[in-house]
């Protein structure tokens, strides 16, 4: 299976490809599936109805590796317009925004106005200001481990004026049980994931199981530590093992949160709500889609059976 990941990952290039798939009736139910569409009002609606289900959301404007100002522009215009669509909602309490720094300039050169990384950290500031004068939070997304020193000094920046700005902590990098440990202070949002991104085993374990194995010792730090972890998994082994963890470390519920992607396992999304945990789902939205969809079916092509699977049975 894994040698389907190479060409997944180029036909995620292919406009044309995204054409072809965007017309086929049973790839658009794939798509609506993971991704509830490409407008604000959509992306609102399908918050809507997951708050309506007892989930809260994260809104993620999909786009990345920006190389152009303007489009860098463009997207935080849209994060403030969804904003402050949540807000005239009254959304906004159950509904807050994950950032890839790369959409917002991290990933221009130095030759633009201040570099990346500069235009990145006011760009994000613009986004929480208006996060937080719509009643929420953003969360920054991490992405590929060039990226992780710089996200992590802007998060530091920005949480000297917002501090309830999120990280995201990838367990597959050999660094995280050591960032987990300075990030697990109180008041600091940390969601901690399996990591997305084909990373070099300089930096990263290649071992499913060492991945697992890293990701129980940073849970371990962030449940026992003093800030708000926030459990991103579908893995049910991962979900129980942070349950007990949790009921050790004598965390009660809403101390903690539950994340998971939409479409990815809606029922045991709703069952963990059930419960009387917090659970949270992320929605991405917006016409850059397809890369997110081939990424999804590349990270893990025994995904290409999942997703047939949650066609029929929705789980
Ligand atoms: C809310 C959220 C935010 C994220 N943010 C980031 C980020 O900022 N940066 C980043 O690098 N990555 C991010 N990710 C992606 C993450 O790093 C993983 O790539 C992704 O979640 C897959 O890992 P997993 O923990 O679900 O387990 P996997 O190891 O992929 O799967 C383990 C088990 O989970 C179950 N499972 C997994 N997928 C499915 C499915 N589609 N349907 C049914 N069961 C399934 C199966 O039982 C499977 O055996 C995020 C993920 C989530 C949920």
């Amino acid at each position: 299976m894994s040698l389907l990941r190479q060409p997944l990952l180029l036909l995620a290039r292919s406009e044309k490809v995204k054409t072809l798939v965007s017309t086929i009736p049973v790839s658009a139910g794939i798509v609506n599936s993971h991704v509830p569409g490409e407008t604000t009002e959509a992306a609102v609606e399908a918050t809507a109805r997951l708050v309506g289900d007892g989930l809260l959301v994260t809104l993620d404007f999909l786009g990345e590796d920006t190389l152009d100002a303007e489009r860098a522009e463009a997207t935080v215009a849209a994060y403030l317009d969804v904003l402050q669509q949540l807000a005239a909602r009254s959304l906004s309490r159950n509904a807050e925004v994950s950032v890839k720094l790369s959409a917002i300039g991290q990933a221009l050169p130095d030759s633009v106005a201040g570099g990346g990384h500069k235009i990145a950290l006011e760009n994000a500031r613009t986004i929480c200001r208006a996060a937080r004068n719509a009643g929420t939070t953003v969360t920054l997304d991490m992405e590929d481990h060039t990226t992780t020193d710089s996200t992590l000094a802007i998060l530091r920046e920005l949480r000297k004026d917002f501090p309830e700005t999120g990280a995201v902590l990838q367990a597959y990098l050999h660094r995280t049980e050591a960032d987990c440990r300075t990030l697990a202070y109180e008041g600091s949002r940390v969601r901690l994931c399996k990591g997305a991104y084909k990373e070099p085993e300089t930096v990263a374990f290649q071992d499913r199981l060492d991945v697992d194995k890293s990701y129980v010792r940073c849970l371990k730090v962030l449940l026992a530590g003093q800030g708000y972890p926030m459990i991103a998994t579908h893995d049910p082994r991962m979900i129980e093992i942070a349950s007990s963890l949790a009921s050790r470390y004598g965390r009660a519920k809403g101390t903690y949160e539950f994340q998971m992607l939409y479409g990815i396992r809606p029922e045991e999304q709703k069952r963990l709500a059930a419960s009387g945990e917090t659970m949270r789902v992320y929605v991405p939205y917006g016409t850059e889609w397809y890369g997110y969809l081939m990424r999804r079916l590349a990270e893990r092509p025994q995904n290409l059976s999942f997703f047939a699977k949650s066609l029929i049975s929705k789980k």
